[in-house]
């Protein structure tokens, strides 16, 4: 599966990545040296909006994308060039805040996320997915809906040139 690696001016990228199923490292730590040093090491492809970085990438050689535009044209350019449908399913994402794997939490085992969540949270959802890595839980909240609006949004923009 294709795994990425982004520049710390993508962190909304990153999120949807993410989001979508993909294995993304991204953090504002990482200076260019070290984005050249993972991508290699681990193979994974550079997104960048960083012109100069996105050249020495090329000449590594490395696999990388530059990207320009407005946020959402990134997003929707990157979902195209992957050929990634812009759908989210949670039990396929993976954690937004720190890309870990996510556990799915079904309403027998829900006892889990106990401690974890909000009680009205808690009360009212049956279905959590539990970050391996950071403890964080998701559930179809709220949120749910602007994600799913986002996508569609994203869809849209696919479409044009
Ligand atoms: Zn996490």
């Amino acid at each position: 599966m294709t795994r990425f690696v982004v520049d710390a001016m993508l962190g909304r990228l990153s999120l949807w990545l993410r989001l979508a199923g993909f294995d993304t490292l991204y953090s504002t730590e990482m200076q260019d040296n070290d984005l050249l040093a993972i991508a290699k090491e681990e193979n994974r492809i550079l997104l960048t909006s960083d012109e100069k970085l996105h050249n020495r990438a090329m000449e590594v050689p490395l696999e990388t994308m530059l990207l320009r535009g407005g946020v959402d044209e990134r997003v929707a350019r990157v979902f195209r060039e992957f050929d990634i449908p812009p759908r989210i399913d949670p039990s396929k994402s993976r954690c937004s805040k720190c890309n870990g794997e996510l556990t799915e939490i079904g309403p027998k085992e829900k006892d889990r996320v106990r401690d974890l969540v909000f009680d009205e949270t808690y009360k009212h959802y049956d279905r959590f997915w539990l970050c391996n890595s950071c403890d964080s839980v998701f559930f179809q909240g709220g949120q749910w809906r602007n994600i799913q609006e986002y996508m569609e949004r994203i869809e849209r923009l696919m479409k044009e040139d």
